[in-house]
């Protein structure tokens, strides 16, 4: 199950974690989206919780988001002890999307400033888990 190599243990219920894992393998970070109302999500869901509908399609979390807010742990969760210390953020994307994740070490705690531009990709850790990160535009 492709589930036990994604870094993000909290993505277990109400997603399609083995498409969304499946997805960022491919370098795609993804929500899915209602084709009904057209609200979308993130982490994805297998169902509507506006229209209760069950037709939902993926899209890609693409473009340039705002940072919203970041906090740096020196605590991690079981399986992220070598990461230490990182941080973790909250993006802002286009329509509004919300992504949760980390920021990637290549940012300086000293560049970290709410409001800054940052895009998101996937990332293989260690153990050839797979996540995804907030990196600068460029480098
Ligand atoms: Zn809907």
């Amino acid at each position: 199950m492709s589930f036990e190599r994604f870094g993000i243990v909290s993505f277990t219920s109400q997603t399609k974690v083995n498409e969304f894992v499946d997805r960022l393998y491919k370098g795609k970070v993804s929500g899915s989206k209602c084709k009904n109302c057209g609200a979308a999500y993130f982490p994805p869901r297998a169902d509507c919780c506006g229209c209760l509908s069950s037709d939902m399609d993926w899209f890609d979390i693409a473009g340039t988001g705002k940072l919203i807010s970041y906090s740096t742990l020196s605590y991690a969760p079981t399986g992220f002890e070598e990461e230490l210390p990182y941080t973790t953020a909250l993006v802002r994307f286009k329509n509004n999307i919300q992504v949760f994740g980390r920021l990637s070490k290549t940012i300086k705690p000293e560049e970290i400033a709410v409001g800054m531009d940052l895009v998101v990709s996937s990332v293989e850790l260690s153990g050839g888990r797979i996540s995804y990160e907030f990196r600068k535009e460029k480098g």
